[in-house]
């Protein structure tokens, strides 16, 4: 190496152990760690982080605390990764109507509703989020905006506009038809160059093959993961004929269960190793429990959900649902919800992985509450292990999302996203409905 070349190096070096010094050390001390990866929580744990990082993980036995760190104690709390939402609409905010919401607000997606719904996120535990529809421009700035530290948000990995046969009338914005094959590759590529996250396809049993085939090849050109409805069972054999990965919803058709020629064909994917896991993000919440907030409408008035709307905005939305009982989006719920249970069970028994995911934003449903709700009803109305819902709201999203080098679990070297809880998530999972520390990215929030 010649001198001056092996003089930058060291520069370089010592520029990075000064900084690597300066950085601000934590240690979380003496709680229950959940580490994201499923074996037994450790007890006592120690978790230092330094800077952005987690520095070590352990007990207090084998893992001493620096001591220049500054100590948060978490004894009697469950401490786990920060939890990933695989399901949101930013732009919504659990307004009633649609049609007056998308008329009325687009010009405050950006600056206001994005934003709002990114922080309610991050309050309630959530530190990353797949954020699916909405206009591609604002997407991409609220999302950047998260990421350089300007405003406080879950991290969002987002996929601009909906891709789709054609959009409804006044949703050209954030809803993207597609005309032929040849469009549907273009509408890709200019949602790959803008640098969506991901692709979001609905009701892709209205598309024809040949586009439906066009956008999920040219999405896998540019390594984007495509996600698409699972209402309809045309929809599910399409989808897997064309090779999406993430399905989405189990709710909006009233059939009690899969059809068998569908369960045969998703057991023939989960069959094959070589393509990984079938992901599959149930968003099971706003359903199961809509008859439960109608009839107690008390938990629509917690305020969590106010933080970052202005008073008017909330007022508009307390209007609209005001009769919990009369609203349109909700009257077929009563037939599909005994339907849940079975589809989620049959999912299960066919070996896809299930995601967590709550189409956070729709009626009623805000983004401070959904995520938890969801684990809730996995864990105390399907049954579900609280391990596997941990992780399908932490390990997994993480690994589907192409991320997990940097978060998902509690791992020296990835990000510190970390919550804590006073008690026992494990045994009582709807703990996690008001966390008491959330940490992104090594800075406290909460
Ligand atoms: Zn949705």
């Amino acid at each position: 190496m010649n001198k001056k070349l092996l003089f930058f190096v060291s520069l370089v070096l010592i520029g990075l152990l000064h900084r690597a010094q300066e950085a601000p050390v934590k240690a979380l001390v003496g709680g229950t760690l959940i580490d994201g990866y499923g074996s037994d929580p450790i007890q006592n744990s120690v978790i230092i982080i330094q800077g952005e990082r987690i520095l070590a993980v352990g007990n207090q036995d084998n893992t001493p605390v620096p001591n220049n760190a500054e100590v948060i104690s978490t004894e009697g709390m469950s401490v786990l990764p920060g939890l990933w939402d695989m399901h949101v609409h930013t732009m919504i905010n659990g307004h009633a109507d649609y049609d007056y919401w998308d008329k009325t607000y687009p010009p405050l997606f950006e600056d206001v509703i994005m934003p709002a719904s990114a922080h309610q996120l991050l309050m309630a535990g959530v530190t990353s989020a797949r954020d699916l529809g909405a206009p591609l421009e604002a997407s991409i700035a609220v999302r950047d905006a998260i990421n350089s530290g300007k405003i406080p948000g879950a991290t969002l990995y987002v996929s601009g506009p909906f891709i789709q046969h054609k959009p409804y009338p006044g949703t050209e914005d954030f809803r993207w038809g597609v005309d032929g094959p040849e469009d549907g590759k273009r509408k890709i590529q200019k949602l790959a160059k803008a640098g969506v996250d991901v692709i979001k396809l609905i009701d892709q049993d209205q598309m024809t093959m040949a586009e439906l085939k066009a956008v999920v090849d040219e999405a896998h050109k540019y390594n984007l993961k495509v996600v698409a409805h699972g209402h309809r069972p045309e929809e599910i054999r399409r989808g897997l004929q064309v090779g999406v990965d993430c399905f989405e919803h189990t709710g909006l058709s009233s059939a009690p269960a899969y059809p068998e020629d569908v369960m045969e064909m998703i057991r023939e994917r989960t069959a094959q190793m070589n393509l990984g896991p079938l992901f599959w993000c149930p968003t099971v919440e706003g359903l199961y429990n809509y008859k439960y907030v109608r009839d107690n409408p008390e938990k629509l008035d917690n305020d969590s959900w106010h933080l970052g709307l202005p008073d008017s905005v909330v007022t508009d939305i307390r209007n609209s649902i005001k009769h919990p009982d009369q609203l349109p989006y909700f009257q077929l719920t009563p037939i599909r919800k005994p339907t849940l249970r079975t589809k989620i069970r049959q999912l299960m028994d066919a070996g896809v992985v299930l995601l967590v995911g709550t189409d956070s934003g729709i009626p009623m449903k805000f983004h401070s509450q959904s995520t938890w709700n969801e684990l809730d009803v996995w864990v105390n109305e399907f049954g579900i292990d609280p391990m596997y819902a941990i992780r399908a709201a932490t390990y997994w999203p993480a690994l589907w999302m192409g991320v997990s080098d940097d978060v998902g679990t509690i791992t020296p070297g990835k990000y510190a996203d970390i919550i804590a809880v006073n008690g026992d998530v494990l045994r009582y999972i709807s703990l996690l409905q008001d966390v008491d520390m959330v940490i992104k990215r090594g800075t406290r929030y909460k």
